[in-house]
């Protein structure tokens, strides 16, 4: 699977040390993007020199990032022990009732004093630890075994991905919504892209049979002409609706719309996702903190997922090195919520508004095709809204409510 990375997360990877080992396998920045619809109403079309920037974000291959994040690891001089087993269970004691233990006691003994969590693994190893982050993804075990509740909904959608290849190269991310759902086509290097496509599940399941011709056909259809027109300049485009947010048109405004470059061949098997939205009611307790997908599984129309688990692994990560700075127990619940108050108001807006994305193109309706094709119309000649979404998507701003 490739992942869409924004800017911010690629120059924390970066600080940490581990783009490096990303930059030795195939990585593709792109620096323009062109969002449209079915519709034909609208579109909008983004270059990373709107926000005098040189990229939008670049798309890695999930095993390359998680490669180069351990090949980081284990060139560190931290003291690591890495345990290639699953996680069986997890027990976690109440603090006893003296106040002051002695840190020299035995590992069994401050897990008695509730000092300590301790984990069995699949393999039959068994290891105390004084805070146990669970980044064990949607299904998290650590989360089950914790007992945090989730909130959330299954979408009556999945996901097909895929690579593919064109006979030319591509520098764009392009993303297309159709009545079925969104289909991304993301560059990955050289004529090659990566194809994300929600539909039912029902599609799903012939889209992955049918052959590769006649899906290369249907791409190429959805991607073109296929369920509705190319947008004109915009049905919008000549009025006056937008004139008086006095930001100015925005530098690109005469972007011209694009048809993406035709895919010709399929380059890996195509592989479906189901696809949920779930929300841990709580990020941390006693000994526990949860991130990235274990604590917050959303829809990958915006291609956020990655992006908003590396936002809680570098805030747990700070609120760690605060708590150890002074002498404080990182695995206690008054310094962990720190970082709960810091990441859940972020995650829970960004959640609503990739699910209201979801639905508001999961229904066809006059007006709200208007609405959304004003939407558009604002996002592509509004230069100061135009720079804004540009910034939340790299991630260097937050949603407003929370900036
Ligand atoms: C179709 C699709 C496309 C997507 N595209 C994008 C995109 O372009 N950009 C983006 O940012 N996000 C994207 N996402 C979302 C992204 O994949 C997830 O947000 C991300 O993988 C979550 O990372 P994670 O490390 O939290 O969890 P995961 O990637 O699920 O990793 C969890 C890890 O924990 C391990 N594990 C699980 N249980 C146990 C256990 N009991 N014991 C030990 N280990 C365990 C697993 O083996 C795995 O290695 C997409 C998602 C889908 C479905």
């Amino acid at each position: 699977m490739f992942i869409l990375l924004s800017v911010t997360v690629v120059a924390y990877i970066a600080d940490i040390g581990a783009w490096q080992f990303v930059e030795q396998h195939r990585h593709a920045y792109f620096d323009k993007m062109q969002v449209w619809d079915y519709t034909g109403l609208s579109y909008a079309k983004y270059n990373a020199r709107d926000a005098d920037k040189e990229v939008l974000g670049c798309v890695v291959e999930n095993k390359v990032l998680l490669s180069s994040l351990l090949s980081r690891v284990q060139e560190t001089d931290l003291l690591k022990k890495i345990y290639p087993s699953r996680l069986n269970s997890m027990s976690i004691l109440p603090n006893s009732s003296s106040s002051e233990v002695d840190s020299t006691l035995s590992m069994t003994a401050l897990f008695t004093h509730g000092r300590l969590a301790k984990l069995e693994l699949e393999d039959g190893n068994g290891l105390y630890a004084k805070l146990v982050v669970g980044a064990d993804g949607g299904k998290s075990r650590v989360r089950e075994l914790a007992g945090f509740r989730t909130t959330g909904w299954n979408y009556s959608q999945n996901a097909i991905i895929c690579t593919v290849e064109h006979d030319v190269e591509n520098h764009c991310a392009w993303q297309r919504f159709l009545p079925s759902g969104p289909l991304a086509l993301l560059p990955i290097g050289d004529k090659f892209s990566n194809i994300v496509w929600t539909m039912s599940p029902k599609e799903s399941s012939e889209f992955k049979s049918i052959t590769e011709d006649n899906f290369l056909k249907a791409v190429n259809r959805a991607l073109d002409y296929g369920y509705g027109p190319h947008p004109t300049p915009s049905i919008l485009g000549s009025s006056d609706l937008f004139s008086w947010l006095k930001g100015g048109i925005s530098k690109s405004a005469n972007d011209c719309f694009e048809i993406p470059p035709k895919v010709i061949k399929l380059a890996s098997e195509r592989m479906a996702f189901p696809l949920s939205l779930r929300h841990a009611n709580d990020y941390v307790s006693k000994r526990v903190a949860l991130i990235g997908d274990a604590a917050h599984t959303v829809h990958p129309l915006a291609g956020q997922g990655v992006n908003l688990g590396f936002g809680d692994a570098s805030t747990l990560s700070s609120v760690i090195s605060e708590g150890i700075a002074v002498g404080a127990d990182i695995g206690e619940v008054s310094l962990l919520k720190k970082y709960e108050a810091d990441r859940k108001p972020a995650n829970v807006m960004m959640m609503a508004v990739l699910d209201g994305f979801q639905k508001a193109y999961s229904v066809d309706f006059g007006p709200l095709n208007i609405l959304r094709a004003a939407a558009f119309h604002g996002a592509h000649h509004i230069s100061p809204l135009k720079k804004s979404i540009i910034s939340y998507a790299s991630g260097e701003m937050r949603l407003p409510l929370f900036a």
